[in-house]
C-alpha cells in the first residue's frame, strides 16, 4: 500500500527482523525498567512486544544489568516472546561486553554512541574493542549520535575550522554537520574494523523538528546504511506526539528512515507502550504500514445531539483494540479496514460510505435513526438503544466474511512466519 519511495540502503537483519530499503519500516522502543531487575524488563519487553514493538532496546549501564541480558532473553524466550533485544550502551560498553560475553552473545545488537564510546581512552580504543566484539559475534551495530553528547573534541574542531572561512556557516549548521560526520566517520571505523556494511544502522537524533529533518536529509545523501529515526527527548503528551509526527513524517515521506522510535516520556506510571502506537499510527496515517483497522470519527460541533456518538467511536475503537491480536492471527488483511463512526448527517453519510463500514448518527433534528453503509452501499439502519451491540455484530460479519482466513501453522513456526513478514 506504500505511496512513498524509500531511499535505497544495504539491509541489516538484527535478530530475524530485516531492517533497511526492502524491508517494511520497522518500529522500535525502549524499556525504562533497571535491567538488572529481570523480572520487571522481561514484564515491559513483553509488553512492548505485544503492543506491536518489533525491536526492544534495553540500558546497559553497569555490571548487574550486563549479567542480567542473556536471563532476560531467555525468560522472553520462552514465553515465546521472540523480540529481539537491542543492548544500549555508553562510556563503558567495552567492558561490558567483553567482561560479559554471555550479553554480547544474547543482544541481537548493540547501540553505541560514539560521543561517550572512548571518553577517557587513547584514540578510539574502546569504540574498536565494540566493534571488535560485534565482529566476533556477528552482531550488527547502531552508531547513535546524539547531539546532548556529541563528540566534543570533533564539534570543537570543526567551529575553528569554520571561523577561519571567508564566510563562516552559524553555529547551528556546523552542529548538524557535527553529528553527521560523527555518524559517518564512526561507521568508515566500525568498517575498518571489520563491520560489515550491512551490519550499520545510523541515527543522529537531535530535539529539534527541523534540526532532525536537515541532519537525516544529510544524512541520507551520504550513505548506503539504514536510518534509525526519532527526535529524541521528543517530550510528554500531545507535545512529544505532534513534534515527533511532524519531523518523521516529512522524512518518512522523502523516503528516509528504515526503523522509527517514538521517545515520549510517559506520565508517571504511565503506559510505555503509548510510544510503540504512536508510532504505528505514524505509519499507518502515512499509508506506509497497516497495523489496525482504523476508525475515522468526525469531531462533533453544535449539530451533534449528546456525546453518543464520541463514546462510541471510542467503544468501537476499543473493541477493535481487543480484538486485534486474535484477529490478526485468524484473518489476513484486517488490518486494513476502515470504518466510519459520523456525528449527522451532513459528512456522516458520504464519510461512512468511503469506509468498509461506516455509520451516521442522527443530529439535532434529525429521524432518531442511525444509517449503517457497507461498502459504500446502504445496508441497514439502526434505531434504539442497542445500536452498538449491533454495530459490532454487522462489524464481526463483515471481518468473517471478508478477510480470508490465515493459514494454520504450528504455533513456532507460525510466529517465525510472522516475525519474518514485520
Ligand atoms: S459530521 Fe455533522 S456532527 Fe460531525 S462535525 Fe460534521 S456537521 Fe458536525
Amino acid at each position: 500500500m506504500t505511496i512513498v519511495h524509500r531511499r535505497k540502503t544495504v539491509t541489516s537483519l538484527v535478530g530475524n527482523v530485516r531492517v533497511g530499503s526492502e524491508a517494511p519500516i520497522v518500529v522500535q522502543s525502549m524499556t525504562n525498567t533497571d535491567t538488572a531487575d529481570v523480572p520487571a524488563t522481561v514484564q515491559q519487553c513483553a509488553a512492548l512486544a505485544r503492543a506491536g514493538s518489533e525491536l526492544v532496546r534495553v540500558t546497559v549501564n553497569h555490571e548487574a544489568a550486563a549479567a542480567a541480558v542473556p536471563h532476560i532473553v531467555e525468560q522472553l524466550d520462552k514465553q515465546g516472546v521472540r523480540v529481539p533485544i537491542i543492548g544500549d550502551f555508553h562510556y563503558n560498553g567495552h567492558i561490558l561486553l567483553t567482561k560479559y560475553p554471555e550479553c554480547a552473545r544474547a543482544l541481537a545488537k548493540y547501540r553505541i554512541n560514539p560521543g561517550n564510546a572512548s571518553i577517557g581512552a587513547k584514540g578510539d580504543s574502546h569504540f574498536r574493542t565494540m566493534i571488535e566484539v560485534a565482529v566476533k559475534h556477528n552482531k550488527p551495530v547502531r552508531i547513535g549520535v546524539n547531539w546532548g553528547s556529541l563528540d566534543q573534541a570533533l564539534l570543537t574542531k570543526m567551529m575553528d575550522e569554520n571561523s577561519l572561512l571567508a564566510e563562516p556557516k552559524d553555529a547551528r549548521a556546523v552542529t548538524m554537520e557535527a553529528m553527521v560526520v560523527s555518524a559517518l566517520n564512526s561507521a568508515g571505523l566500525a568498517q575498518k574494523y571489520g563491520l560489515r556494511p550491512d551490519q550499520i544502522i545510523l541515527s543522529a537524533k537531535v530535539s529539534g523538528v527541523q534540526d532532525l529533518i536537515d541532519v537525516y536529509r544529510s544524512l541520507a545523501l551520504r550513505c548506503p546504511y539504514p536510518l534509525h529515526l526519532g527526535l529524541t527527548e521528543a517530550g510528554m503528551g500531545a507535545k512529544g506526539i505532534v513534534a515527533s509526527s511532524a519531523a518523521m513524517g516529512v522524512l518518512l515521506q522523502e523516503g528516509i528512515g528504515d526503523t522509527i522510535r517514538v521517545s515520549l516520556t510517559p506520565a508517571p506510571l504511565g503506559d510505555r507502550s503509548e510510544e510503540v502506537r504512536v508510532a504505528q499510527q505514524i505509519l499507518q496515517s502515512m499509508g506506509i504500514r497497516s497495523f489496525t483497522p482504523q476508525v475515522t470519527a468526525c469531531p462533533g460541533c453544535g449539530r451533534t445531539t449528546s456525546t453518543f456518538f464520541q463514546e462510541m467511536a471510542e467503544q468501537i475503537q476499543s473493541y477493535l483494540r481487543e480484538q486485534m491480536p486474535s484477529w490478526k492471527e485468524r484473518y489476513s488483511g484486517v488490518e486494513e479496514m476502515k470504518l466510519a463512526v459520523m456525528g449527522c448527517v451532513v459528512n456522516g453519510p458520504g464519510e461512512s460510505k468511503h469506509a468498509n463500514i461506516g455509520i451516521s448518527l442522527p443530529g439535532t433534528f434529525e429521524e432518531p435513526k442511525a444509517p449503517v453503509y457497507v461498502d459504500g452501499r446502504l445496508f441497514t439502519t439502526l434505531k434504539g438503544d442497542r445500536i452498538v451491540a449491533e454495530f459490532i455484530e454487522i462489524l464481526e460479519e463483515y471481518v468473517d466474511t471478508h478477510y480470508a482466513a490465515r493459514v494454520c501453522a504450528k504455533p513456532d513456526a507460525q510466529k517465525e512466519q510472522l516475525a519474518a513478514q514485520s
